[in-house]
């Protein structure tokens, strides 16, 4: 929760911003170290989920590596001070100029979405003189049981090479003699609550990588991705995702062969408990059926719930004693009616000039803002006081 520190200092600021809680966030990344790191796992911190310097400066200086899906990302995560022999460069449409940004910096390994892009990259490190590195992104097919916008392992999506396509990959990659291929990737989704789908991929994982074995191939990179769920409904109790049956689930599971390391890519997990969005009440009203509370933040600072319909705790923080509950519509600013956090929402009475902390933002919350409507630019607050 909030100290009266910090109550103090919001009542001082211009709503809405983003709230981030350093002292949680670097102990969220003292658990990824003590049970991942520790295990000898190489640890990718997704930059999309938050790219904000302030953040990334946090994750370098815990020693993470960095997982990447735009040439704009690559450039950030160099810019703030991860060693490029530590970025992988994922995406199912890197444009050339993408492309050349991760050869340029000469980044760990470009992970390939199709035979296309395979050949593409060849050509590209070809013209440079260079030899890239490479892990192939195979769709393992495992259902993520997550919401369908986020699930991205099945034979449906978009992402990653299927397993037919396979005996074709095996025939172009000798003839590629600008490609080393490194390892395997997967990344079957996002806000994954349950340890099961992690298991399947595991044994996916394993099956695969024998296949790869006995191509004659030594692949030293195992990339399980990321995906590791937070719980939104309960941001005070579960600030720290369970890293240690997380990363316990893998070594139980997964087979790697004496050269080869195991990889994550791990971004909401890290980042999504210690954010929060902070915003005033504006205006009540009183509907023909409903309550609704009309807030300064709209779906331009947080797009989850129009996007996902994700659901995330709100709370009151001001000084609010007294007051009976109500059920409201929440909603924000913005002309479009998905412009809504939560609906029914049993809360204390609120009044215009309320202060509220929509909790568990930290992840894919202030990347995803925009000036639709032309909303103003946002700030951002970092505290690192300690209890
Ligand atoms: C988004 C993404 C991740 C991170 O996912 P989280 O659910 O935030 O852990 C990892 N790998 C790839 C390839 C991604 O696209």
């Amino acid at each position: 929760m909030f100290s009266t520190k910090q109550l103090d200092s919001f009542k001082k600021r211009t709503t809405p911003f983003y709230f981030y809680d350093l002292n949680l966030f670097r102990k969220t990344l003292e658990q990824i170290k003590e049970h991942g790191v520790s295990k000898g796992y190489h640890i990718h911190y997704a930059l999309k989920a938050n790219s904000h310097p302030q953040i990334l400066a946090e994750i370098v200086k815990a020693g993470l590596s960095a997982d990447c899906v735009s040439g704009g990302e690559v450039e950030r995560a160099t810019e703030c001070g991860f060693s490029p022999n530590k970025i992988a460069f994922a995406g199912v449409g890197k444009r050339d100029i993408e492309i050349e940004i991760g050869l340029k910096n000469n980044i760990l390994c470009f992970n390939v979405e199709s035979v296309q892009e395979l050949q593409v990259i060849d050509q590209l490190a070809s013209q440079n003189n260079q030899t890239a590195r490479v892990a192939l992104r195979i769709n393992p097919n495992v259902d993520a049981n997550t919401h369908k916008y986020i699930t991205t392992g099945l034979k449906e999506n978009k992402f990653g090479i299927n397993e037919k396509d396979l005996p074709d990959i095996f025939k172009l990659l000798p003839t590629l003699n600008n490609i080393e291929l490194v390892g395997i990737h997967f990344h079957i989704g996002s806000q994954i609550e349950k340890l099961e789908p992690f298991k399947k991929l595991c044994l996916r994982a394993n099956e695969l990588n024998d296949i790869f074995e006995n191509k004659g191939y030594t692949l030293t990179i195992i990339n399980v991705g990321g995906g590791f769920g937070i719980n939104y409904s309960n941001p005070d109790e579960n600030g720290i995702p369970d890293f240690k049956k997380f990363f316990g689930t893998f070594e139980k599971h997964i087979n790697l062969k004496p050269h080869q390391q195991l990889h994550f890519e791990l971004g909401r997990s890290v980042v999504g408990q210690s954010g929060s969005l902070i915003t005033r009440v504006l205006f009540t009203k009183t509907g023909i059926e409903k309550n609704f509370a009309i807030i300064d933040a709209g779906m331009t600072e947080l797009i989850r719930p129009a996007l996902y319909q994700a659901k995330h705790e709100i709370q009151i923080i001001s000084d609010h004693a007294n007051r009976p509950e109500k059920q409201y519509e929440i909603v924000g600013p913005i002309c479009e009616s998905s412009d809504v956090f939560r609906t029914g929402y049993e809360i204390a009475e609120l009044k215009r000039g309320d202060i509220l902390a929509i909790r568990s933002c930290g992840a894919y919350g202030e990347v995803m803002k925009s000036q639709y409507n032309l909303r103003h630019e946002i700030g951002t607050a970092f505290s690192d006081e300690t209890e």
